[in-house]
C-alpha cells in the first residue's frame, strides 16, 4: 500500500444531482493512488504505470557511428580533388580497428563505430571507386559531420526520460530496452471485483428462459478494463435480494481496491446498491445530471472504492468511460485523464433536448463531399441499445445549456480511441 489516504473523509454532497463537471471534480479530488509496486520484465510492462523515474545510464548511442553504408574520412583533410585511399573496413559491431590516417577513408557500414581520425561519412551511392577499389572520390559538397550519428544524440547519459505515473507505451519500452534495462518497477494492478446484479440475468452459454437477459455488462466491462492495468475478479451475478447483495459486497470489499457493479442502482424496491453502500460504508455521490446514466453511485466501503453503474448497457458503458476509467487510472498510480474532444460540424438535427442535463449520444465521423469531417448520430436513443454503441466510433457531448442542434452546428466529438477502445 502507498500509505496515502484513499479518499478524503467527506460526506455525501447535499445536492440532489451533481452536474457532469461537479462529478468529475468530486471523483478527482477524493481519489488517490492505492497500488503498491512490483518489478516486471519489460516484455510485460506495456500499459503499466511507472513507479520510478527512468534515467539514461549511459549515452544512446554509446559511440558515434555511421548512419549509412559509405566511406568515413576527416572533413578538414579532404584534398581538392576529393580523392582518398581506401583504408580499413569497419562493419557494425567491429571494434579494435586502427585510426584512419590523413589522406585515407575507411570503408564503413551503417551502425559501425566511427574510427578515430574521421568525422564525416560519404554515402557509397555518391562515391566513385577507382584503381581497383583502392581509391575513392568523395563528393565535394558534403558538410562536416554528415551521415554521422553522434554519441548520445538519441539520449544523453543522466537524462531523466520518463516520470513516475507515466503509462508505458511501445516507444517507451523501446527507450528502456535501448538503455539495457530489462526489468522495471511499475504499479501493481488495481484489484477490481466485478459484480452484476439482477434476478433476470444469466451468463452466455446457458439456455435462456422467458423473462431472462444475458449478462452482457460483465463482458463489456471486462473488455473495457482490458486497456487498463487492473486485475478483475468475476464475482458473478447477484440476485435482487438485500441480504445477498450486502454479504457479497462486504466480502468483496475485504480484498479488493475497487468494487464495480452494474444494475440495481436506482431507488426501486428491487434496487439494493445504494442502501448497501449506505449501510456498509459511505456514499459520496449518487445521481448525475447526464443522459444516459443518471443513477451512478460512487462511495467507499472501508478503503475499498465503490463504483456503481446503472444496469442499462449504454448507460453502464458511458459512465464507465466518463467516470470509472479515469478513477481506475488514478487509483492505479496514473494521472487523471480527460478525453480528447474535437469540435466538429453536426451532420444531424435535434430539436428537443432537455435543458439542465448533459447528454452523450452515440456517433461517428464521416467525410462530406468537400472532404470535411462531419459527425453523424445514431438515430435511436434507448439506453438498452447496444447497437448504438456498436455503430458508433465515439460519443457526441452536448452541454447542459443546449436544447437543439442544427445541421452544421459545432458539436464535441469524443472518439472511443481516447478511452482506450482501439479499432
Ligand atoms: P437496473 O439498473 O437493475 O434497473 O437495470 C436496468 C436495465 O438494465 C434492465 O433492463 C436490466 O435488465 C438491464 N441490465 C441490468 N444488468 C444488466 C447486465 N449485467 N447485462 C445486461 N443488461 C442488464
Ligand atoms: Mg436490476
Amino acid at each position: 500500500m502507498s500509505g496515502r489516504r484513499l479518499i478524503d473523509d467527506c460526506f455525501l454532497h447535499d445536492k440532489d444531482r451533481l452536474t457532469h463537471t461537479e462529478t468529475l471534480a468530486l471523483i478527482r479530488e477524493r481519489l488517490a493512488r492505492v497500488t503498491g509496486t512490483e518489478t516486471v520484465a519489460i516484455e510485460a510492462a506495456a500499459g503499466r504505470f511507472l513507479a520510478e523515474p527512468v534515467v539514461a545510464p549511459r549515452n544512446v548511442p554509446l559511440h558515434a557511428n555511421s548512419a549509412v553504408d559509405g566511406y568515413a574520412f576527416a572533413h578538414d583533410g579532404l584534398p581538392g580533388g576529393g580523392e582518398l585511399a581506401v583504408g580499413p573496413r569497419i562493419a557494425a559491431g567491429d571494434i579494435g580497428h586502427q585510426a584512419v590516417e590523413a589522406g585515407k577513408a575507411a570503408r564503413i557500414f551503417t551502425g559501425a563505430v566511427m574510427p578515430e581520425g574521421t568525422d564525416t561519412v560519404a554515402m557509397q551511392e555518391d562515391c566513385t571507386l577507382s584503381g581497383d577499389g583502392g581509391t575513392v572520390a568523395i563528393p565535394q559538397a558534403l558538410k562536416k559531420g554528415a551521415n554521422v550519428r553522434r554519441a548520445g544524440e538519441d539520449v544523453t547519459a543522466g537524462i531523466r526520460v520518463l516520470e513516475p505515473g507515466h503509462r508505458l507505451r511501445p516507444q517507451d519500452i523501446a527507450t528502456i530496452a535501448s538503455f539495457g534495462i530489462g526489468e522495471i518497477s511499475v504499479r501493481a494492478p488495481v484489484r477490481v471485483a466485478l459484480i452484476s446484479t439482477g434476478n433476470e440475468l444469466l451468463r452466455p452459454g446457458m439456455a435462456i428462459k422467458p423473462g431472462q437477459v444475458y449478462d452482457s455488462n460483465h463482458f463489456m466491462l471486462r473488455a473495457l478494463c482490458s486497456s487498463l492495468p487492473v486485475a478483475i475478479t468475476d464475482c458473478g451475478i447477484l440476485a435482487d435480494d438485500a441480504t445477498a447483495v450486502e454479504a457479497a459486497i462486504a466480502g468483496a470489499a475485504a480484498n479488493h481496491d475497487v468494487i464495480l457493479t452494474s444494475g440495481g442502482a436506482s431507488r426501486g424496491e428491487e434496487d439494493h446498491i445504494v442502501t448497501t453502500i449506505d449501510k456498509l460504508g459511505k456514499r459520496h455521490l449518487w445521481q448525475i445530471a447526464i443522459k444516459p446514466g443518471r443513477p451512478m453511485s460512487f462511495g467507499q466501503i472501508g478503503d475499498c472504492v465503490f463504483l456503481g453503474l446503472p444496469g442499462n448497457p449504454v448507460a453502464a458503458f458511458v459512465c464507465f468511460l466518463l467516470y470509472c476509467r479515469p478513477a481506475l487510472m488514478v487509483l492505479g498510480g496514473g494521472a487523471w485523464a480527460e478525453p480528447q474532444r474535437y469540435p466538429l460540424p453536426a451532420g444531424f438535427e435535434i430539436t428537443n433536448k432537455k435543458p439542465d442535463r448533459r447528454e452523450f449520444w452515440r456517433g461517428w465521423l464521416e467525410t462530406d463531399p468537400q472532404g470535411r469531417p462531419v459527425v453523424r448520430k445514431f438515430p435511436r436513443d434507448g439506453s438498452g441499445l447496444i447497437s448504438g454503441l456498436r455503430e458508433a466510433s465515439g460519443l457526441i457531448e452536448i452541454s447542459e445549456d443546449r436544447t437543439s442542434v442544427a445541421a452544421g452546428d459545432s458539436v464535441d466529438f469524443l472518439p472511443f480511441s481516447s478511452f482506450g477502445i482501439s479499432t
